[in-house]
């Protein structure tokens, strides 16, 4: 299930795979083995269930019953995950671990459906099945509870634990819930923000940016939209956008910042977009491309070296371009924006989305405008892909620049000392959230230890200032 989905059918690692055992005929043994991933996408799920199915059945201590160990049969008292024991589904009885031992010595393999090929057999395990000294029923507990309210993590635990697969949730969240929570910023860019970021999407008649605060487990406000008249012809417009690196916008604590980095799509008219940014230089601005698919461990890779005409002067390698599976990114958006707000007094979870009470209807029905569906293709093989619900989505297509410009800047593995150092620039105080820093990211993984050097080269620009500036809120067209 590790392997990313090929772009085109005869590439399927699978059936590449299978292709190779043809020449042995019925001598052949085919073995697939895999931990399963997402509902739809899921290889290994999909061959299970043409398989006849197979669970290890094992004998209730106390009434003899055979039955396959299922989590929701596993029981501990609330808060206490060293109490947990299983359910017999027969007699109820608790069964304490000690038992499975002499359960799994008396235990066999049954089929449970019937296979569509007699010679498709599958077998299926979970941690709970793990001999004594190995994963216990009590850890199992403790890691569900650990992963409770956060997606990555029960995703991880229903792969991992259960061997099931996860159930991706898809769907756009209503716009008008989203009108509902945006909320009043004390100033352009509110408490938490501590650096911003810039997706930039380039149209035939204009440039859409959208300015984006991001703080502690990737929190982010959007602090400012701006539209540019004119399109990839204009000298005035690549202008204008070259103004809004200059530009800085006023954070609640008197200091002003400018965009860290701006992503810009080179989906249309890529030549002149190379062009712009190699002018600009490789700090502020990084051209990217969207990619088919996801990818959920490296959502953005590059940067790759492409040609870029500057001045009529035709440079090779003069431009970097990065990739971004937009698609692990927009479920990603959609994850955080279903968050429920914290009781009052609670810190906000990691990821939160905070909109400003000028993002109008438009601009929030293009956040919302696009849904996860799966398709499979003639062989039956499934994939998911975002569709368009609507023409317009290009608010969700910055959202998905920025937060790709944050992850280049290495937001999705700084530690608590790389946070700390940015609140200091930025003047605030905030109180620290027992989440850490970027505990949300895409890849749904421990955050690594940062290279310091890196480090230091993504740290966001802050330009502290004496004396406040009179906020001027932009608004919307
Ligand atoms: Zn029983």
């Amino acid at each position: 299930d590790a392997y990313p989905p090929s772009a085109d059918e005869e590439g399927d690692p699978v059936t590449l795979a299978e292709a190779r055992s043809t020449t042995f005929a019925h001598r052949r043994k085919v073995f697939l083995v895999s931990t399963p991933t997402i509902r739809g996408l899921s290889r290994i799920e999909q061959e299970f269930e043409a398989s006849d199915q197979r669970r290890y059945f094992v004998p209730c201590p106390h009434c003899g019953a055979m039955q396959w160990l299922e989590f929701e049969r596993l029981r501990w008292e609330k808060g206490r995950p060293e109490t947990a024991s299983y359910a017999c589904n027969a007699c109820d009885t608790l069964i304490t671990e000690h038992h499975k031992t002499a359960m799994l010595e008396a235990g066999e393999w049954r089929a449970t459906a019937v296979s569509t090929d007699p010679h498709h057999v599958g077998y299926h395990l979970s941690a709970l099945y793990s001999p004594i000294g190995w994963k216990s029923w009590e850890q199992i507990a403790r890691e569900w509870l650990a992963a409770r309210g956060n997606d990555e993590m029960l995703r991880a635990a229903r792969n991992t634990l259960l061997g099931e697969t996860w159930v991706e949730r898809g769907e756009a969240p209503e716009w008008q819930r989203l009108a509902d929570r945006r909320e009043v910023f004390a100033a352009q860019i509110p408490e938490g923000g501590l650096f911003l970021t810039a997706g930039a999407d380039i149209q035939k008649d204009r440039f859409e940016v959208d300015i984006w605060a991001w703080g502690r487990g990737l929190q982010s406000w959007l602090v400012d939209h701006i539209v540019i008249p004119g399109g990839p012809d204009s000298p005035a417009a690549w202008a204008e956008l070259t103004k809004i690196l200059g530009r800085t916008w006023q954070h609640a604590n008197g200091a002003v910042m400018p965009v860290a980095k701006l992503a810009i799509d080179t989906g249309y008219e890529a030549a002149a977009v190379y062009a712009w940014a190699r002018a600009q230089g490789f700090e502020q601005v990084v051209p990217v491309k969207g990619l088919e698919g996801f990818n959920r461990a490296t959502p953005v890779s590059g940067p790759t070296f492409v040609d870029a005409t500057v001045g009529g002067k035709r440079l090779r390698r003069g431009a970097r371009l990065w990739s971004v599976a937009t698609a692990t990114f927009k479920i990603e958006t959609y994850r955080f924006l279903r968050l429920e707000r914290p009781e009052e007094d609670q810190p906000n979870p990691p990821g939160m989305i905070h909109l400003p009470d000028w993002a109008d209807s438009e601009w929030l029905k293009q956040l919302v405008a696009e849904q996860l569906v799966t398709v499979r293709n003639k062989r039956g093989y499934a994939r998911q892909e975002w569709q368009k619900l609507r023409e317009r989505n290009e608010a969700l297509d910055t959202r998905v620049y920025a937060r790709a410009a944050a992850w280049i800047m290495g937001s999705d593995r700084w530690d608590e000392r790389m946070w700390r150092q940015l609140e200091d620039q930025a003047g605030v105080v905030t109180a620290v959230p027992d989440v850490g820093g970027g505990g949300a990211n895409a890849a749904g993984e421990q955050a690594p230890t940062p290279d310091p050097s890196a480090r230091q080269a993504g740290a966001p620009p802050t330009t502290p200032r004496r004396k406040r500036q009179t906020y001027t809120p932009r608004f919307m067209r």
